[in-house]
């Protein structure tokens, strides 16, 4: 029996598969067309439940379209120099097009000097700063921005939702999630306040917002009081506990008040491995 899904739910599972219906496709023309298989890479350091199950998942997702992948998988106490000297290798294969290093990295690894690391053309998770430099001036076309962030953006053109002269709040301001997500909606000219952990009066700012991306990993955060009504709200936060995964938003309390939200899991998730998949196949075009 088909699943449910009421109108104001993001189908993120949806988008998706229709993403990876169109890798598929480009995979098999460029083996076709140029004998070129899509290669991607990933590394793992440690033994952190969640990444590993991540790193599984991109990995389905690269079976299911096509695309050859490899994960190098390190003990947490591995040397720094270790994960640079192979991102070197990597950097120099032809077939491997695209690379991801999974983070968080154990903390004696310097996560700011392994993204200097990585290849600005095979930085398929948008991370070196060259990539991050053409997110800033707007030129994000340029190279690769980071996989979460563009599949919200795909999910607000998806939904035809305007991005233009809205309310934008991002709460959190990582390198991953919070600030390019906020550096996307500005670009698409949101008007837009990042919070974090620091801020005063969150809820100040989260009841103003037209748009509301939350990737804090704090689970149940915002609350119904929390929102605008009619907002659309983007939940990517995800907590483990006990096997089962939550979000930073309450969903059942804030789904009747707002026009759209996104599940956990089943939302913002599936899409960011979508994004993945598209900029390897990037990635191989640009490069062979
Ligand atoms: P991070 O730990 O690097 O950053 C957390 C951010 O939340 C920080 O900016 C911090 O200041 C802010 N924060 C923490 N507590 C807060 C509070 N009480 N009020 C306001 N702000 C608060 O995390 P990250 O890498 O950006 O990831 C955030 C969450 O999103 C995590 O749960 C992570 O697992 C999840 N995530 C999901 C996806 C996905 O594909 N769905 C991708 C990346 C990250």
């Amino acid at each position: 029996m088909e699943e449910q899904i009421s109108d104001n739910v993001i189908d993120g599972k949806g988008i998706a598969q229709e993403i990876e219906e169109k890798v598929k496709q480009e995979v098999k023309e460029l083996k076709e067309n140029y004998g070129v298989t899509p290669g991607l890479a990933t590394i793992l350091v440690g033994e952190h439940p969640p990444s590993q199950l991540y790193i599984k998942l991109k990995h389905w997702a690269c079976k299911r379209t096509g695309i050859k992948s490899d994960n190098y998988k390190f003990p947490a106490e591995t040397k720094e120099e270790e994960i640079i000297e192979l991102l070197n290798e990597l950097n120099s294969k032809d077939d491997v097009h695209g690379i991801l290093v999974q983070f968080p990295l154990p903390e004696h690894i310097n996560e700011k000097e392994i993204m200097q690391c990585i290849d600005p053309e095979k930085d398929v998770d948008g991370f070196n700063p060259v990539n991050f430099g053409n997110l800033f001036i707007g030129n994000e076309s340029a190279g690769f921005v980071p996989c979460t962030p563009k599949g919200i953006i795909y999910a607000l053109e998806r939904y035809k939702v305007d991005i233009e002269g809205k309310n934008a709040v991002v709460v959190g301001h990582s390198n991953i999630v919070g600030k390019p997500a906020a550096m996307m909606l500005l670009n698409r000219n949101a008007t837009v306040n990042v919070c974090h952990v620091y801020t005063n009066g969150l809820k100040d700012y989260t009841s103003n917002a037209d748009i509301l991306i939350v990737a804090t990993g704090v689970k149940g955060l915002i609350g119904e009081e929390m929102v605008k009504q009619n907002a659309v709200v983007f939940d990517v936060g995800i907590t483990w506990i006990d096997g089962k995964v939550y979000g930073d938003v309450k969903f059942e309390e804030v789904l009747p008040k707002v026009s759209l939200v996104s599940p956990v899991p089943g939302g913002v998730g599936p899409i960011t491995i979508a994004v993945l998949l598209e900029h390897t196949i990037k990635a191989t075009k640009n490069l062979d």
